[in-house]
């Protein structure tokens, strides 16, 4: 059983191809705990009426890391439920902005999978995924790269039409920073 919870709308950047660009002032819905509860109660009993061994939460938004308590209590809730020993795994769809150390030793830690926004170079990255104020977000996430490669990451890099000449550079310098899974998504602008 799979379960994917957007904990949030917002997001503390404004990639040129987001979907929610249009949208982004207007968005602002943020799952209440009532609901994470019941979402992971209810995917959980369905897991073991349908009699499936593996149980995955991945947590998503927006950007999943501006609701970090509701990460902690979805991992949480959904330990104490597990009476019947599913196997539990968890992931999070991220820009990767909000990282700190505490955050990816607590990741770590839970054995999550980490799904990393990452679309090749700074002057690549920084083209479409900016800050509000126009500013790249390549350089705050740097510090961090070194220490996703060696976890259960994987890189998603989106495929813009700018940007299409230049994607075997964007996966090759991807993998040279120790990333070893790499998948796309397509820009349908
Ligand atoms: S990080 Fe994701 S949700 Fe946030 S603006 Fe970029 S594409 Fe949209």
């Amino acid at each position: 059983m799979n379960l994917v919870l957007s904990l949030t709308e917002q997001c503390n950047l404004r990639c040129s191809y987001c979907y929610y660009r249009e949208s982004q002032s207007a968005r602002s819905l943020v799952m209440s705990d009532d609901v994470l509860r019941q979402s992971i109660q209810f995917a959980y009993e369905m897991s073991l009426a349908h009699k499936q061994n593996n149980f995955n939460i991945t947590f998503f938004g927006g950007e999943p890391l501006l609701c970090k308590e509701a990460i902690l209590k979805g991992v949480e809730f959904a330990k104490q439920l597990n009476a019947e020993n599913v196997r539990l795994r968890f992931a999070v769809n991220t820009n990767g902005t909000l990282l700190d150390s505490p955050t990816l030793d607590y990741f770590q830690k839970e054995n999550f999978r980490i799904f990393l926004s990452l679309d090749g170079p700074q002057d690549v990255h920084d083209s479409a995924r900016r800050f509000p104020n126009g500013k790249g977000s390549f350089n705050t996430i740097q510090p961090f790269l070194s220490g996703l490669s060696k976890m259960d990451s994987v890189i998603l890099r989106v495929i813009s039409r700018k940007y299409l000449n230049g994607l075997a550079d964007s996966i090759r310098f991807i993998h040279s920073l120790g990333f070893k899974n790499i998948s796309t998504a397509t820009d349908f602008d």
